[in-house]
């Protein structure tokens, strides 16, 4: 499995980082993980075009993380070398039917075909979710601390190597969960301190989460300008746990 990120940044333009958004692929099959505004560009830049992909997954309906969606739709209706004859599979959390009904009522027939369709798989938000995706990865799903059906997502490939992503989250005994033992905690680290809405992670909090949850390697994204990015690795460093922090390109695999 190669997991890839695309978009290691925030809602806050960055000429470096872009909004929210990972490439998950195996055997052949290639997923988009969330996809923020300018997530098209960015896949194209490393060789992915967006009408070849297999599906989407999505972490939560924050538009940094789904900004790119109805371009993404509208890519595939109206291909004009790659007409699209197959379906554009979606997961995401409970809600998120009705988020693009809502999308297609703007759109309408700009965004729909029936020459494919999007079938939508919900997760739940109160319970574990578990999901097949394109290439035999499995998808396991914990709800998270956000808001907007927020869900922390987990990736294990068929030879059983594992990535977390954390979405957007507060502290969280479910991502603890979730992330116990994986090869590869990608996590969230919004905040420079303590959030008071208790909706994003601080350096301190990261360090809990990868303490008790003991991940094999730390990548951390989603930083906002505030947050140090090297006091928050030195801090979840103390750990003694490899951490590092994302960028867009990165790619892990295994
Ligand atoms: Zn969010
Ligand atoms: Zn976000």
């Amino acid at each position: 499995m190669r997991f890839t990120i695309i978009g290691s940044g925030t809602l806050v333009p960055d000429a470096e980082r872009g909004s929210a958004a990972f490439l998950v692929e195996e055997a052949g099959a290639r997923v988009l993980v969330d996809g923020g505004s300018g997530t098209m560009t960015r896949l194209k830049k490393i060789g992915v075009d967006v009408r070849e992909l297999d599906g989407g997954v999505y972490s939560h309906r924050h538009v940094d993380h789904c900004g790119d969606l109805v371009p993404i739709l509208f890519a595939l209706k109206v291909g004009v070398e790659l007409p699209r004859a197959r379906d554009y599979p979606i997961w995401a959390g409970e809600g998120f039917q009705g988020f693009l009904d809502g999308l297609y009522g703007v759109f309408g027939s700009w965004i729909r075909s029936d020459r494919w369709s999007t079938r939508v798989t919900e997760l739940p938000l109160d319970a574990p979710g578990m999901a097949m995706l394109p290439g035999g990865v499995r998808l396991d799903t914990l709800p998270a601390n956000h808001s907007a059906g927020a869900l922390h997502l987990r990736f294990t490939s068929p030879a059983g190597f594992v990535a977390l992503f954390s979405g957007d989250t507060g502290p969280s005994e479910n991502l603890i969960k979730l992330a116990a033992g994986v090869d590869v905690l990608i996590t969230e680290c919004a905040v420079p301190d303590k959030d008071p809405w208790d909706s994003h992670l601080c350096p301190d909090d990261v360090a809990a989460i990868v303490d008790a949850a003991r991940p094999r390697r730390v990548i951390m994204t989603h930083l906002y300008p505030g947050t140090d990015p090297v006091a928050a690795i030195e801090r979840v460093a103390r750990v003694g746990i490899p951490v590092e922090r994302g960028f867009d390109g990165l790619v892990v695999e295994g």
